[in-house]
C-alpha cells in the first residue's frame, strides 16, 4: 500500500501526517493561540486546507480521498491502542458522541443535545480569561487540580444523551458573584465544571458499555488528553472490567495523522474522492460514512 499523506485543519491548528500500513511516519502540528476571550472559528481553515489538498492530487496526480473528520479519530484511536471493536467515547470542541460500530456505520447511541463538552469549556475559560497557550482545556484541567471545593452545578443525562448549555450558562452567571465575594475561587469554579461535565460523560458511557456489552472504550478526540477524565473513565472501565483505550495530546489533538489513517482505510477498501465533486462540509455526521473496510 502507498504512503497516505493526511491534511488536517478543521479549527486552529493546521497538521499534516503520513501514514503506511499503520505506522505513523510523520506528524507535525501547528496550533494558532489567540489572546484570551477570543475564538479561531471553523470555516475559514477547513476551505483553505481542502484547496491546498486538492491541489496536491492535482499536481502530484494522485487520488483524493476526503475523510470525515469524526472517522479520523475514531480510526486514529483503534490503531494506537490497538482496539479491535471497541464502544467509542467521542470528546472535543466540536463533538460529543458515544459511538458503536454496526453494520458498516459507526452508529451514534448517544451525543450532546446541544454544545459539545469541549466549546462549554473552551467558552467557559473565555469568559474568565484563562489563557489559550497551549489550549484553554489543558489550562482549566491544571487549575481544576488546586481546586478544593466541589460545587452544585447542573447535571443534565437524558438516557445516553447529555446537555451542557444549561450548566454553562449558570456557572457563567454565578461566577462574578461568587469570586467577587470569596465564596469560590477560579480553581474551584474548574475543579468543580470538569467533575460534573466528566461525571457526566462516564454515566452515558458506562450505560452504553452495559447495552453492548463492550470489551473495550475508546476515548478519542481533544478532551480525551485530559487526565483526569481517564482516570474517572478507567475507574469505571475497571469495575466493569473493561479495557480502556486512551491515548496522549499526539493522537488525541486533531493531527494529519488521523486523517492520513482513515484515508488509508478507505484507499484500502477503495474509496476515492471526485476532485469535481470534492468539498467541505461543517455538518458530515460521523454516522453517514460508509466503513467499507470494516466488516
Ligand atoms: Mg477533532
Amino acid at each position: 500500500m502507498p504512503v497516505v499523506l493526511g491534511l488536517e485543519g478543521s479549527a486552529n491548528k493546521v497538521g499534516a501526517g503520513l501514514v503506511r500500513d499503520g505506522q505513523v511516519l510523520s506528524n507535525p502540528r501547528a496550533t494558532y493561540v489567540t489572546a484570551p476571550g477570543q475564538g479561531p472559528g471553523m470555516g475559514a481553515p477547513l476551505a483553505t486546507v481542502a484547496a491546498v489538498a486538492r491541489t496536491l492530487a492535482q499536481l502530484w496526480g494522485r487520488p483524493l480521498l476526503g475523510v470525515n473528520h469524526c472517522v479520523g479519530h475514531i480510526e486514529m484511536g483503534r490503531l494506537v491502542c490497538g482496539a479491535r471493536d471497541p464502544l467509542v467515547l467521542y470528546v472535543s470542541g466540536g463533538n460529543t458522541q458515544v459511538i458503536a460500530f454496526s453494520r458498516r456505520r459507526y452508529r451514534i447511541l448517544g451525543e450532546t443535545l446541544d454544545v459539545a463538552v469541549g466549546n462549554c469549556l473552551d467558552r467557559f475559560a473565555r469568559g474568565l480569561q484563562i489563557s489559550n497557550d497551549p489550549s484553554p482545556g489543558y489550562n482549566i484541567e491544571q487549575l481544576a487540580k488546586k481546586g478544593t471545593k466541589l460545587l452544585e452545578l447542573p447535571y443534565v443525562v437524558k438516557g445516553l444523551d447529555v446537555s451542557f448549555s444549561g450548566l454553562l450558562s449558570h456557572i457563567e452567571a454565578v461566577a462574578p458573584q461568587l469570586l467577587a465575594s470569596g465564596e469560590a475561587t477560579v480553581e474551584d469554579l474548574c475543579f468543580s465544571l470538569q467533575e460534573t461535565v466528566f461525571a457526566m460523560l462516564v454515566e452515558v458511557t458506562e450505560r452504553a458499555a452495559a447495552q453492548c456489552r463492550s470489551p473495550e472504550v475508546l476515548l478519542v478526540g481533544g478532551v480525551g488528553c485530559n487526565e483526569r477524565l481517564q482516570e474517572m473513565l478507567g475507574t469505571m472501565c475497571s469495575a466493569r472490567g473493561i479495557r480502556l483505550c486512551a491515548t496522549d495530546e499526539r493522537f488525541c489533538v486533531d493531527n494529519g495523522a488521523m486523517i492520513a489513517q482513515a484515508g488509508w482505510e478507505m484507499l484500502r477498501s477503495g474509496q476515492v474522492t471526485d476532485i469535481a465533486r470534492s468539498g467541505v462540509t461543517q455538518r458530515y455526521r460521523t454516522d453517514e460514512v460508509e466503513v467499507t473496510w470494516r466488516d
